[in-house]
């Protein structure tokens, strides 16, 4: 007999709002109707209670459509930093910069999917991010803690969503991890494209030469070393859409960490890859 207990009340209440969430909830943003305003509102609960709403800015990047991945999540944290007591994990600053990306996307008439979603953590402004193990992967499966299997679940989301739209067009999927080097060296945010992908290298170099740019507007004299190469990772091999791979920085570098723990910061550089992003699908096709 199960007896119905405080906690385990509780609990099957906390599953309820979870089930409802992941089944029923919006998997895009949808648009609000206002009638009093010419502006567009759109709303995406996964970005939380304080964040859902969007106002449209322009339609700069009306007709694009991206599937944003932040890496790691689930039963798998990453890599870990360390700041006094506080540990850094990788996968809830990659997820915490990929809305805010996402949300810049979407303020430029983009459409936009979030791969891995978290039903609780939407936006956060907080230092030091809490470690959770609930994110799902699109549009609600459980992420498996096996590296292949959890790749291959990404990459199957991506492709079905891929699939379901007319082809064609301006479509990209972009990954958003966080590095950790044995070395105590900096890095500055580095990317990745598939070998023999002319529209990924031309997206990684030109949010490269944004980032550059950024940099020296409002660091001058920084300098800014981060470079764009090939790798053979799964994702940049498997995904149908144009894909591009981030690295945001070394999360055990004391300047990198600075970077990933100030929420100002998370958000300049969230606009300043939207930023590269509307470079991009801009240029000529
Ligand atoms: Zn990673």
């Amino acid at each position: 007999m199960i007896r119905l207990t405080h906690s385990n009340c509780k609990f099957a209440l906390t599953l309820l709002i979870q089930l409802s969430f992941s089944l029923s909830g919006n998997l895009t943003a949808q648009e609000v109707n206002r009638s009093n305003s010419p502006l567009k509102v759109l709303s995406e609960p996964l970005l939380g209670k304080q964040s859902e709403r969007i106002k449209l800015i322009d339609q700069r990047l009306k007709g694009s459509l991206f599937y944003l991945v932040s890496g790691h999540g689930g039963p798998d944290p990453g890599a870990m930093g360390k700041i006094g007591n506080n540990i850094l994990c990788e996968d809830e600053y990659a997820y915490d910069i990929t809305l805010r990306f996402g949300r810049e996307l979407l303020r430029h008439g983009a459409k936009v999917y979030f791969i891995v979603r978290d039903p609780h953590d939407g936006i956060r402004n907080d230092l030091y991010l809490r470690s959770s193990k609930d994110e799902f992967c699109y549009p609600d499966n459980p992420i498996p803690l096996n590296q292949v299997k959890r790749l291959k679940q990404r990459v199957d989301a991506i492709n079905t969503l891929y699939r379901s739209e007319p082809p064609g067009g301006y479509k990209r999927c972009i990954e958003l991890h966080v590095d950790a080097r044995e070395t105590k060296k900096n890095i500055d945010l580095f990317f990745y494209y598939h070998e023999g992908s002319k529209h990924g290298e031309r997206l990684a170099t030109t949010l490269r030469d944004a980032m550059e740019r950024k940099y020296q507007l409002k660091q001058p004299g920084r300098g800014y070393s981060g470079d764009v190469s090939t790798r053979a990772l799964y994702m940049l091999e498997k995904s149908i859409p144009t894909a591009v791979f981030i690295e945001l920085g070394n999360i055990n570098h004391f300047r990198d960490q600075q970077r990933l723990i100030y929420a100002n910061n998370r958000q300049a550089l969230a606009k300043w890859l939207c930023e590269g992003v509307m470079d991009d699908f801009e240029k000529p096709k």
